[in-house]
C-alpha cells in the first residue's frame, strides 16, 4: 500500500475530533510530500535539527509538532516556526521555550508529557509534578508559552488491559487538569500499535509514523 492509501485508511477510521499527526522522523522529504499530496498537514519529528531541515526545505503551510525528547539548548532552533511541543517535560524547558519563543514575539503552544509506562526509559512527569506546575504562580508568568494539553506514552506490550489503564489514568490526569487550567484542551495519546484504544479512552490527537510511511 501507498503512503496515500495508509493514510487513506487510517482517517476514515478516526472521528473527526481526533487529530492525525503524521511521524515522519527518519523518513525522506519525498515521503512526507506524498502525505502532503493527500492532504496531510501535521508532520511530527523526533530531533529539532531534522525537523528543521524539513521546514526549510519543504512547503511553508505544513505544521511541525516537536513529539520527542527537548533539550533545552535546541529550543532556540524551532521556535520561530513550532507549532506544538508534545514533549515538555520540566519546568526548566518551560521557562526556555518561553524565552526563546520571546524573541519571535510568539506563543508557542505545549503539552506536558506525562510519565504513564511502566518502564523508565520514558520521560514525563508525575501527577504531583503536573499539579505543582499548574498551580505556580511562575507558570502564570509565563506568557510566551501556552500549556494546551497533555501527552503520554504507553508501554509497548502486547496486554492490551495495561495499555487502556495507562490511557485512562493520562484522561483522569486530562480531566483533573482542566480544572485548575480551563486552556487544556488536547490530550495527545496513541501510536501506530495502540492507537485505537486509545481513542476509545478519549484521545484527541494520534501521532502515527509506521503505519502510514511504512516501519523505520
Ligand atoms: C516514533 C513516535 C511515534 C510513532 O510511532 P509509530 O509506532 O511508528 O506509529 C509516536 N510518538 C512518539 C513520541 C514517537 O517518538
Amino acid at each position: 500500500m501507498s503512503i496515500k492509501d495508509n493514510l487513506n485508511k487510517i482517517k476514515a477510521t478516526i472521528p473527526k475530533n481526533v487529530s492525525l499527526v503524521a511521524v515522519s522522523k527518519t523518513k525522506p522529504n519525498a515521503d512526507l510530500l506524498e502525505a502532503y499530496e493527500a492532504d496531510q498537514r501535521i508532520f511530527g519529528e523526533n530531533k529539532v535539527q531534522e525537523m528543521t531541515q524539513k521546514w526549510g526545505d519543504l512547503p511553508k503551510d505544513m505544521e511541525w509538532h516537536m513529539i520527542g525528547h527537548v533539550q533545552t539548548n535546541k529550543v532556540k532552533y524551532m521556535a520561530e516556526y513550532v507549532s506544538l511541543i508534545h514533549g515538555v517535560d520540566s519546568f526548566k524547558l518551560l521557562k526556555e521555550i518561553n524565552k526563546q519563543a520571546k524573541k519571535f514575539d510568539r506563543v508557542i503552544p505545549c503539552l506536558l508529557q506525562i510519565h504513564i509506562a511502566k518502564e523508565d526509559t520514558k520521560f514525563g512527569l508525575d501527577e504531583v509534578e503536573l499539579l505543582d506546575i499548574l498551580s505556580s504562580d511562575d507558570f502564570k508568568n509565563l506568557k510566551y508559552i501556552k500549556v494546551v494539553g497533555l501527552m503520554g506514552m504507553a508501554t509497548f506490550t502486547d496486554n492490551e488491559a495495561q495499555v487502556r489503564g495507562e490511557f485512562q489514568f493520562l484522561k483522569s490526569l486530562f480531566d483533573t487538569g482542566k480544572i485548575k487550567l480551563s486552556t487544556l484542551t488536547i490530550l495527545s495519546m496513541g501510536m501506530s500499535g495502540d492507537y485505537k484504544i486509545a481513542i476509545e479512552e478519549g484521545s484527541t490527537m494520534i501521532r502515527i509514523g509506521s503505519s502510514i510511511f511504512g516501519s523505520r
